[in-house]
């Protein structure tokens, strides 16, 4: 179950995430809302749902005191089945924690936390907007050890303009000297209708080049080999922990093209044979909420939009997303159970194609990315679709 929670305290430049800044005040409404919904459509659901992962994500959901977290959760707890020993994550801005906080949402059942750092350099944070500084990272990530959270993910951002290879080494270094058990690294993407895409239009901000881009994702690769992260998506790395990797069994339930439910403003979901998404409006979110249920499973009164998804677009949907999966990749055998057909026979030319290419190759019955494919996903990925 994936929650939204669209509020932060400011907005960031780069940012295109469906987030508000100034919007505080209606978080209480927003929170008894998200109640309504996970009740409402936990009732709708036509046979017991096991939840094996929740997601709080934003938006800054660490703007959520532990009382109003723990009111979410124990609402998922009472209308699904929330397994025991299931992953509860929940997106922090390191700029809005302190140990009370982060104590609390120990307390409340959160078992993950995602900082989203960006960078180690305060040059760099300053530039991106964040607002906070590196120190604050450091002493955010530290409390949430004191905390006693034992499974903790860091986001960090790399191609920003004017950054170099070496402050990107920096950052990565002090990353890992850290040691949490997920890393999140993410080259950056100027999207239209931000700040900073104007002020790259207006010529103030010059884009990194693609070249430098692609050496510090490569850096990436070799330090975090060495530091001991196993790189199982595109973009992400996990640390073992007594024999088992710490990989995100959230997000592993959108790699591996399986049922997620979406919560919230904005929220996407994708169950019983669609995708679908709430509206994008914390107003209208929270009015629609207050009236009386009127739609089917897996939607509820927040609905803006879905699809129905045929088996073309269910197979193809699963080769693009397990393919990020690099070390797993997309099984031959777990392919024809779901599908009733083998990947070569579905994808013949592409597979053809995208091997003579250098981008694919089977291992252990998989298909997966080659060391090449890594830094040309999007090239093979938009192959599928
Ligand atoms: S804190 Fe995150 S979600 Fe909020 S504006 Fe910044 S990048 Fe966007």
């Amino acid at each position: 179950m994936y929650i939204h929670f669209p509020f932060c305290q400011k907005r960031c430049g780069y940012c295109d995430f469906f987030t508000r800044a100034g919007m505080q005040s209606s978080i209480p409404a927003y929170v008894d809302s998200l109640v309504k919904e996970i009740e409402q459509v936990g009732a709708s659901a036509a046979e017991e749902l096991l939840v094996h992962t929740v997601f709080f994500g934003g938006g800054t959901p660490s703007l959520l005191s532990p009382a109003q977290a723990g009111k979410i959760l124990a609402s998922v707890s009472k209308n699904f089945t929330l397994l025991p020993g299931a992953e509860i994550s929940l997106e922090a801005n390191p700029g809005t924690v302190n140990l009370e906080k982060l104590q609390g949402y120990q307390a409340a059942g959160i078992n993950r936390i995602s900082f989203g750092v960006q960078s180690f350099k305060d040059v760099e944070l300053q530039f991106l907007e964040r607002i906070h500084s590196s120190r604050e990272a450091v002493d955010a990530f530290e409390m949430a050890r004191s905390a006693g959270f034992m499974n903790i993910n860091l986001d960090l951002i790399f191609g920003l303009p004017g950054q170099t290879v070496d402050s990107w080494a920096d950052s990565l270094e002090q990353a890992v000297k850290l040691d949490p058990e997920h890393l999140s690294l993410y080259a950056l993407t100027i999207e239209e209708g931000t700040p900073l895409h104007r002020q790259v239009e207006a010529g103030k901000v010059i884009p990194l080049d693609d070249d430098i881009s692609a050496d510090m994702y490569q850096l990436a690769e070799e330090m975090l080999a060495s530091g001991g992260y196993s790189h199982y998506e595109v973009s992400n790395w996990a640390a073992e922990r007594e024999g088992k990797d710490q990989a995100c069994i959230h997000n592993l339930q959108y790699w591996l093209n399986l049922p997620y439910l979406g919560i919230g403003a904005g929220a996407h979901g994708c169950a019983a044979g669609y995708r679908y998404n709430n509206a994008a409006d914390i107003a209208c979110y929270i009015q629609a909420m207050a009236g009386e249920p009127r739609m089917q499973f897996p939607f509820s009164n927040a609905i803006e939009s879905s699809q129905a998804i045929d088996k073309r677009t269910e197979m193809n949907e699963t080769m693009m997303l397990g393919l990020r999966l690099l070390e797993q990749g997309v099984g031959d055998v777990d392919f024809a159970r779901r599908f009733g057909a083998g990947i070569s026979d579905v994808y013949p030319k592409q597979i053809n194609r995208l091997t003579n290419q250098g981008l694919l190759e089977w291992k252990d019955g998989s298909l997966r990315l080659t060391r090449r494919g890594h830094l040309l996903g999007n090239r093979v990925f938009r192959e599928f679709v």
